[in-house]
């Protein structure tokens, strides 16, 4: 076991119906913690950068168009195995299949609207992590850095 860091993205459909909140004090009650967070709009290449390893699934153009349909919040969760305890707070990439209790099955309206994003494994956050915030938008309160 270890302290990790992992990217969670709260998506478009979240955003829209003001659930930030809601999502975030489910984080907090996960025992993650957020230690940079911050909302933009997300271009199209950033989409498309981020979204770079689906780019040859049938659902690429739409998820690109949902993800800058709106605001994000783009976040950097903290804690001990962070990307799997955030994949098993997230739940099922389908609502339809989410345990019961989690983001997904909670919140999402659908297997694309699915109300966020965490990576999937450490190189994915570290890279994730990168595009998204410099290591001086980044305060970690478990350990100073992973490095
Ligand atoms: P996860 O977000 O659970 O890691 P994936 O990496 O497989 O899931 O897919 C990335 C995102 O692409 C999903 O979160 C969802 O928004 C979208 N997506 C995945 N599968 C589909 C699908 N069959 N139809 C539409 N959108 C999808
Ligand atoms: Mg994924």
């Amino acid at each position: 076991m270890a302290i990790e860091r992992t990217l969670s993205i709260i998506k478009p459909d979240a955003i829209k119906r003001n659930l930030t909140n809601a999502i975030n004090t489910a984080i907090a009650n996960s025992d993650l913690h957020i230690i940079a967070q911050k909302r933009i709009r997300m271009t199209k290449e950033q989409a498309n950068i981020f979204y770079d390893s689906h780019k040859d699934r049938p659902f690429f153009d739409e998820l690109v168009d949902f993800m800058i349909s709106s605001p994000v919040v783009v976040q950097v969760l903290e804690g001990e195995s962070a990307i799997s305890v955030y994949r098993n707070l997230m739940g099922d990439t389908n609502p339809a299949r989410a345990a019961d209790g989690t983001i997904r099955k909670i919140f999402a309206k659908s297997i694309g609207e699915n109300s966020v994003h965490g990576s999937d494994s450490a190189v994915a956050a570290r890279v994730e992590i990168a595009q998204f915030f410099s290591d001086k938008e980044i305060v970690g309160c478990l350990r100073q850095h992973l490095e």
